[in-house]
């Protein structure tokens, strides 16, 4: 998951939790605030109910409910919708109790209703009653239930808002980090980076730039210094190898040596020629790495395949292989280095020779699509190991012994020439079927 994501949703998260926390207590505490406000509103009722017992006179409000020189004498009163409700009932000696309010079920005139009711006992004329206030609940029930409904929409409205604020600040918190990223990816190599400092307030972000450009500046002067070695060897080795060869050819020339003589020069004289096929390929590898080759052409890439095949016509009979050619649409590279070019489909195909089996096939074709022109080369050999892919660019690399010579340079040379024209070398391949080889060149425009 990308860090933009994971930090939008940990802040998301935290603060979600707490938002969820207060959301899921705040039906409880309006609950307990309403009843405590109903409480205090039977308190002063119950007040006001004492006061008017004592003005009016205890005999008055017994006389309106039953006869009161009973012992179960009572007085009951309530509002049409049984939201409040009065009683005083007379109650025997030995039952009183001390004031409580209670949340119990009343019957009131059949109708059973979840009341909060103050309980005060008290004595009139030697008898004692009881006096009750009551309020129906029902209303805050219904609140309750209402709160949840509105603290669950709440919370969706909420999260939805969190994420979508978090994920717009850390996505322009992070807006440094994507430039740096951005910068590391369009860089193929040191030379090509972008060293202007990225602008950011956020001294890390400062800081990962930088290290990231000084890195860049060690692996640019690393890579200079092992180009420069590499052609300055390989330049100084081609002279004294070719003084070597004279010399082998002329002592040969003689004709006075001995048969066995002649056959160590002449296996020498292999062997330098070997070195020096190895020395010219580093020195061509570093002049194109150097920008030292020209690229002055106009090459049709239709073209270079029916060229190449021209070229390896003998190879191919001598190894019983068929070689199909399909040009297809052409498309013309400027600028480019023609003789580079050939050299790099030179070098594939070779490859699918050596690499191929008996009566083995190889096709080339030339096609469009998604805003690059591909060249593939595909054979139907011994194929790579899925885990020798990766280093069959590197120079030196070789994994199969395929009895010809091979100095492991062949696709370096490919992929520095492909680099060079800014075309992109992938491969695909599948152990002892065969592996398909893709020079894909991006078209103007696209
Ligand atoms: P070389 O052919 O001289 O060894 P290359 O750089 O051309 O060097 O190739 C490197 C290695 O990649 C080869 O040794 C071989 O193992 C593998 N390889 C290259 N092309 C093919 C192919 N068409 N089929 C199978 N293996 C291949």
């Amino acid at each position: 998951m990308k860090l933009y994501y994971k930090l939008a949703l940990i802040n998301s998260f935290t603060r979600i939790l707490i938002v969820a926390g207060f959301l899921i207590f705040l039906p409880n505490i309006i609950y307990q605030a309403a009843v405590k406000h109903i409480d205090s509103r039977l308190e002063k009722k119950e007040g006001k109910m004492l006061r008017l017992i004592h003005n009016k006179t205890m005999g008055e409000f017994i006389a309106e409910g039953t006869d009161s020189t009973k012992a179960d004498s009572a007085f009951s009163d309530y509002t049409v919708f049984k939201e409040n409700f009065v009683s005083i009932e007379a109650v025997k000696q030995g039952e009183e109790e001390g004031d409580t309010i209670v949340t119990s079920p009343r019957d009131i005139d059949s109708v059973i209703v979840e009341s909060r009711v103050l309980r005060h006992f008290f004595h009139y004329n030697n008898t004692s009653y009881l006096l009750e206030i009551g309020e129906s609940m029902e209303y805050v029930k219904d609140l309750n239930v209402i709160m949840r409904e509105i603290s669950l929409y709440i919370l969706i409205i909420i999260i939805t808002l969190t994420v979508l604020i978090d994920l717009g600040i850390t996505q322009y918190l992070l807006r440094p980090l994507r430039k740096i990223e951005a910068k590391l990816f369009a860089t193929r190599r040191p030379e090509k980076f972008d060293y202007n400092p990225v602008i950011t307030s956020t001294t890390d972000f400062r800081y990962l730039d930088n290290t990231i450009s000084d890195m860049m500046h060690k692996i640019q002067s690393a890579f200079l210094i092992e180009k420069e070695f590499i052609a300055n060897v390989s330049h100084e080795l081609l002279t004294p190898v070719s003084i070597l060869q004279t010399r082998l050819e002329n002592m040969l020339a003689t004709g006075t040596l001995s048969e066995e003589a002649e056959i160590k020069i002449i296996e020498s004289q292999n062997t330098l020629g070997r070195l020096k096929q190895i020395i010219r390929s580093l020195l061509l590898i570093s002049q194109i790495e150097n920008n030292q080759a020209p690229k002055e052409d106009k090459v049709d890439l239709a073209e270079l395949p029916k060229e190449v095949s021209a070229e390896i016509e003998e190879r191919l009979t001598g190894k019983h292989i068929t070689l199909e050619t399909n040009p297809g649409e052409s498309f013309i590279l400027a600028p480019a280095n023609r003789s580079l070019l050939f050299t790099m489909f030179f070098n594939l195909v070779n490859n699918a020779i050596k690499y191929n089996k008996p009566n083995g096939k190889i096709s080339i074709s030339c096609s469009k699509a998604d805003g690059f022109y591909n060249v593939m080369v595909k054979d139907t050999g011994i194929g790579i190991a899925p885990e020798n892919i990766k280093s069959i660019f590197y120079r030196f690399k070789k994994f199969n012994a395929s009895g010809e010579e091979s100095y492991g340079l062949g696709l370096p040379m490919v992929k520095t020439i492909a680099e060079f024209h800014n075309a992109e070398v992938k491969v695909e391949s599948v152990v002892n079927e065969g592996s398909t080889f893709t020079v894909s060149f991006k078209l103007p425009g696209a």
